[in-house]
């Protein structure tokens, strides 16, 4: 990546393709995406596609820049955990890292802040960058407890990383009422989320504050990223929908790339 933002964070925008794509579909993607996001610079992409097209994924995009992240990993090296995947399972893939604790998790397959205290470490361990999401509900926020909600999550999810990594980790501000609904944060309230979540890793330590990348999530599409993208503690975007075509996840990487 030739450059990056003025406090040395490159912004991230990562597609997460949820249960979309089959394999051959996922592949056809990366050969139509490649040649779109040769040319940006200060700028890294990554697709999260489902575990089955990891390695399809990983093997079309070699040799690129295109990153490639899971969409979850379990905590143990191995063992009795039906349908789970491990980290030294990923790590063998050759994926960049793992979204964790994304509130469809959460709210569907029961996800808790105790697991993803073990989770975050394990993907780091395992030479893996963990995506973690945070965010609240449209009943917290009308309520007011939007920063209870993040304090929790972040320090919870946390708790178990030496504050010396806290900078590797990537945290992913999504309310969960702007997820998947288009219904996006005002610049407003992404900004003030995401200093605040900021804030929360500086209180463990100011010099990773300064390090860790802190995307926003929620409806982001070409059309409102550049103003999203230019806010100053937003380093990147975790995108779903507009991530399922190439057009569109091209021209959010380049609102990215324009605003760093
Ligand atoms: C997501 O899945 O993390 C997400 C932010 O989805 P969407 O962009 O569709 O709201």
């Amino acid at each position: 990546m030739s450059s990056s933002a003025p406090q040395g964070r490159t912004p991230l925008i990562a597609g997460n393709w949820k249960m979309f794509k089959t394999v051959a579909e996922a592949e056809a993607f990366v050969a139509g995406l490649l040649p779109e996001i040769s040319s940006l610079s200060g700028v890294d992409v990554g697709i999260c596609p489902s575990f089955l097209s990891l390695q399809a994924v990983v093997d079309s995009a070699r040799g690129s820049r295109l990153e490639v992240y899971a969409q979850n990993m379990h905590y143990a090296q191995d063992g009795a955990f039906t349908g789970e995947v491990s980290p030294p399972m990923l790590a063998e893939v050759g994926v960049t890292g793992t979204i964790l604790g994304h509130s469809e998790r959460r709210e569907h397959f029961a996800e808790s802040d105790r697991t993803l205290q073990l989770k975050v470490p394990a993907a780091l361990d395992a030479g893996l960058r963990p995506i973690l999401c945070v965010g609240e509900t449209e009943e917290e926020r009308e309520q007011g407890d939007t920063e209870r909600k993040l304090r929790h999550q972040v320090q919870e999810d946390l708790m178990k990383v030496e504050t010396e990594r806290l900078g590797d980790v990537v945290i992913a501000y999504e309310p969960i009422w702007a997820i998947g609904t288009g219904k996006v944060a005002t610049p407003d309230q992404a900004q003030e989320a995401i200093a605040f979540v900021r804030a929360l890793v500086g209180d463990r330590s100011p010099e990773q504050a300064q390090r860790v990348r802190i995307l926003y999530g929620g409806s982001v599409k070409p059309e409102n990223a550049a103003e999203l993208l230019a806010l100053p503690d937003v380093d990147g975007a975790l995108v779903g929908g507009a991530s399922l075509e190439p057009r569109s996840l091209t021209a959010i990487a380049a609102a990215a790339a324009a605003a760093a």
